[in-house]
C-alpha cells in the first residue's frame, strides 16, 4: 500500500486531468505498483515528467515515487562506487570523492535544474539530454533495477537502448569503478549556449596507458544517436594505438559507423555528423576537461 496518496492538476490544463501520485516507503512496493500499472511512470526530480504533465502531453495516468533511503544513498568507501537512483546532481557536487565527475554534473542544466535532476531521471532523459548518462556509460557502469524479490542487475546500454522514457522499471542505482591512478577520464559538452545549453554533441572517455600505448579505452557519446551509445568500433581502433594526432585521426575513420545523429532544433543530424569527429579527435588527446565548450563552431559546416 502506498504511504500517501495525492491528487495532481496540471498547471495549464488543456483537458479536465487528474493524476495521482502515489509514494512509497519502500522500492520494492513501489516497483511492484509500476509493474501492476502500465498507464504509471517514475517520478524522479520531475523536470522532465512535470513539463508534460503541465503542458498536457503526458501519455499515463499516474506517478510513482518512493521516499526508500536507498535511493539517495551514496556510496565511495570502497574502489566501487554506487550512485543512488534519486541522488541528484547537485548532490554530486557536493560530494567531494566524486570530484572526477563534478565536471559532468555541472553540465546538466542550471543550478536549479541541478538541485533536481536526478541520475535515474537522466538515463531516461530524451536526446539531447542525458549527459550524466554518457560519462557513466564511459565509466562501464551497471544497472541495479528492483524486481520483486530484491534488485537484479544490468548492462547501462541495454536500458539506455530500452523503451525511454516509458521504461515500466524501477532504476534502485548505478554502480562503477573509481578510475584507478594513470586512468584518465574526459568529458567534453559541446553546446551552443552558455553556461547552460543543450547538447550538440557530448563525449566521453575513459582509458589507460601500457607504456606509450592506449589501453582499456571506453568512448560514450550522447546526441549522436537515438539514446547515448559506446562507440565500439572506435574504441577498437584506438585500443593499443600512440595518442598522437595521426593515430587518432586513422581510427576516427571508424566514427561514422558507429553513429546516427537525430536532427533537432539544437543541430541537424548532418551538422552533427560533420564536427563528431573534430570534438572527438579533441576529447581524445587533450590535456584538460573542456566543458560546455560553446566556442563559435566553424563556419564551414552550415546546419
Ligand atoms: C531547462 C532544462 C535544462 C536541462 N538541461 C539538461 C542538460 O543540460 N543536460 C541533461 O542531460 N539534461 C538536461 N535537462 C533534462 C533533465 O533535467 C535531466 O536529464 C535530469 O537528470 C532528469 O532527471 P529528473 O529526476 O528530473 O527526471 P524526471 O523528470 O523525474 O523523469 C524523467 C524520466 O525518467 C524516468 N525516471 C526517473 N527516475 C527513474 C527511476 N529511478 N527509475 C526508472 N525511471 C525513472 C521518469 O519516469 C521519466 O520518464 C534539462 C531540463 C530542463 C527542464
Amino acid at each position: 500500500m502506498p504511504s500517501s496518496v495525492i491528487s495532481l492538476q496540471p498547471e495549464y490544463p488543456l483537458e479536465s486531468r487528474t493524476l495521482k501520485v502515489h509514494t512509497f516507503g519502500q522500492a520494492r512496493d513501489a516497483a511492484n505498483a509500476l509493474n501492476q500499472d502500465r498507464r504509471t511512470r517514475v517520478l524522479g526530480g520531475g523536470t522532465l515528467i512535470m513539463r508534460k504533465i503541465n503542458e498536457g502531453t503526458a501519455d499515463f495516468d499516474g506517478l510513482i515515487r518512493t521516499t526508500d533511503p536507498a535511493l539517495k544513498r551514496i556510496r565511495t568507501d570502497s574502489s566501487r562506487i554506487e550512485l543512488g537512483a534519486a541522488v541528484t546532481m547537485a548532490a554530486i557536487l557536493a560530494t567531494p570523492e566524486l570530484s572526477f565527475l563534478h565536471a559532468v554534473a555541472a553540465a546538466v542544466g542550471g543550478p536549479a535544474i541541478r538541485q533536481m535532476a536526478t541520475i535515474g531521471g537522466n538515463l531516461f532523459a530524451p536526446v539531447p539530454y542525458g549527459d550524466f548518462a554518457v560519462a557513466l556509460l564511459a565509466l562501464d557502469a551497471r544497472v541495479q533495477v528492483q524486481a520483486s524479490f530484491g534488485t537484479r542487475e544490468g548492462a547501462l546500454d541495454a536500458i539506455l537502448r530500452g523503451p525511454g522514457e516509458s521504461s515500466p522499471q524501477l532504476v534502485c542505482s548505478v554502480t562503477f569503478n573509481r578510475p584507478r591512478p594513470g586512468q584518465t577520464l574526459r568529458y567534453h559538452k559541446v553546446a551552443r549556449v552558455q553556461p547552460k545549453g543543450v547538447s550538440v554533441l557530448s563525449l566521453a572517455a575513459c582509458f589507460g596507458a601500457r607504456g606509450e600505448r592506449l589501453s582499456s579505452v571506453r568512448l560514450a557519446a550522447g546526441a549522436l544517436a537515438p539514446s547515448p551509445i559506446r562507440l565500439s568500433r572506435l574504441e577498437r581502433a584506438l585500443e593499443g594505438q600512440r595518442l598522437h594526432a595521426a593515430a587518432v585521426d586513422t581510427a576516427l575513420q571508424q566514427l561514422q559507423a558507429d553513429i546516427t545523429p537525430p536532427t533537432d532544433a539544437i543541430a541537424s543530424a548532418r551538422y552533427r555528423r560533420a564536427v563528431a569527429p573534430v570534438y572527438t579527435h579533441h576529447t581524445s588527446r587533450c590535456e584538460h576537461r573542456c566543458i560546455n565548450n560553446v566556442k563559435p563552431i566553424s563556419d564551414s559546416f552550415s546546419q
